[in-house]
């Protein structure tokens, strides 16, 4: 079961910098004042609201700094937020603390006063690896940090969430996935994967406005998260997002770019197409099969408005196949039954 996550937003604290895409307040429907007012009381009032939603979840309960730098925070700012969570951990009802913060604002003295202060995961904003992305993106940081950030983290003994942008100006696919395959090398426990949206007010929608820049295509954005989706899933390392969270003030702020409520869905969707494409073609035609797909993957399988479906059967894939959506089967598998001999003659997860 995912963690019960309690989100404490610290709205562009702690970051002198302005990333070309970056409106935090449009992305998280919270406004900087917010994260400004922000004390040790608000912040305790905030876990115990949340406190009595997570009691009947009987989950983990992860409290989270979002929205910001947080380890560019003064230091006493660091200290009075850390501490107002620490009771909850030392009695139980909160496990652990995670936050996001920039790669160059971790060193190892950073890293260690976080593990002492209950900090178990740190999220490193990447984006990319690429200099020249990073450059035009104004991110202010290099791939060398990220490497010294990964260095550190682990020696303290942090777990380290990566997150990933794709469509970012100046990209090129080869080194988005050069970069990719650079980070899974750092052994990363989990990653997150956002396409760029031109967001209000951002330096992105004047460069947009200008004709400087080119949104990629909602269809482009799928296909480039789905192909960075299967470099993790070979790594076993779970992606637990792809794409924003949806909400009204994203849908407000977002002035172009590949925004979908679903997005994720669309690329499960699209790694789920791919891979049954590939096994129906290769099982001998003529003969019966039966496709099984775990029940729950149903409409991710099926596509919007069944377009999977229908492109299967369009290039005759489904002929002599049966479809099969097996309530107990595991999501993200798919096995191919050979009627006649009752036999699994493919069983596979989702990465190829
Ligand atoms: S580092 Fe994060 S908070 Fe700071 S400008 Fe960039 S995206 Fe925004």
């Amino acid at each position: 079961m995912p963690p019960f996550v309690i989100p404490i937003f610290i709205i562009h604290q702690g970051c002198p910098h302005t990333c070309i895409f970056c409106n935090q307040q449009g992305i998280t429907g919270h406004t900087s004042r917010e994260g400004n007012e922000l004390t040790s009381a608000s912040v305790r009032k905030i876990i115990n609201e949340q406190l009595g939603w997570s009691r009947k979840r009987k989950t983990v309960v992860q409290v989270a700094f979002y929205g910001g730098s947080f380890t560019g925070l003064p230091k006493d700012r660091q200290e009075e937020f850390l501490g107002a969570v620490k009771p909850y951990i030392e009695s139980g009802l909160v496990d652990a603390i995670r936050l996001s913060t920039r790669p160059d604002y971790i060193d190892l003295s950073t890293a260690l006063f976080l593990r002492k202060a209950g900090v178990e995961t740190v999220e490193l904003g990447i984006q990319s690896m690429d200099p020249a992305v990073l450059q035009a993106s104004v991110r202010g940081h290099t791939a060398t940090h990220v490497k010294a950030a990964f260095t550190a983290l682990k020696e303290a003994g942090l777990k380290i969430g990566a997150q990933l942008m794709v469509g970012l100006p100046g990209e090129k696919t080869k080194k988005l996935i050069q970069g990719t395959q650079e980070i899974i090398r750092m052994a990363p426990d989990f990653a997150r994967v956002y396409p760029a949206l031109v967001m209000k007010g951002s330096g992105l929608e004047t460069l947009y406005r200008s004709g400087k820049y080119l949104p990629l295509t909602l269809n482009r954005a799928v296909g480039l998260a789905a192909r960075l989706k299967v470099l993790f899933d070979d790594a076993s390392i779970p992606v637990i997002r792809l794409g924003l969270q949806p909400s009204l003030s994203l849908e407000k702020e977002c002035v172009a770019g590949p925004y979908h409520p679903a997005f994720g869905e669309l690329v499960l969707s699209r790694i789920l197409f791919k891979k049954v494409r590939k096994i129906l073609s290769t099982i001998p035609k003529g003969k019966k099969h039966r496709l099984c797909v775990a029940a729950a993957d149903q409409s991710v399988f099926r596509g919007s408005e069944n377009k999977n479906l229908k492109r299967l059967q369009a290039l005759g894939l489904m002929d002599n196949v049966e479809l099969v959506f097996g309530q107990d089967q595991p999501r993200q598998t798919i096995n191919i039954v050979n009627v006649q001999k009752h036999r699994i003659c493919t069983r596979s997860g989702l990465t190829a």
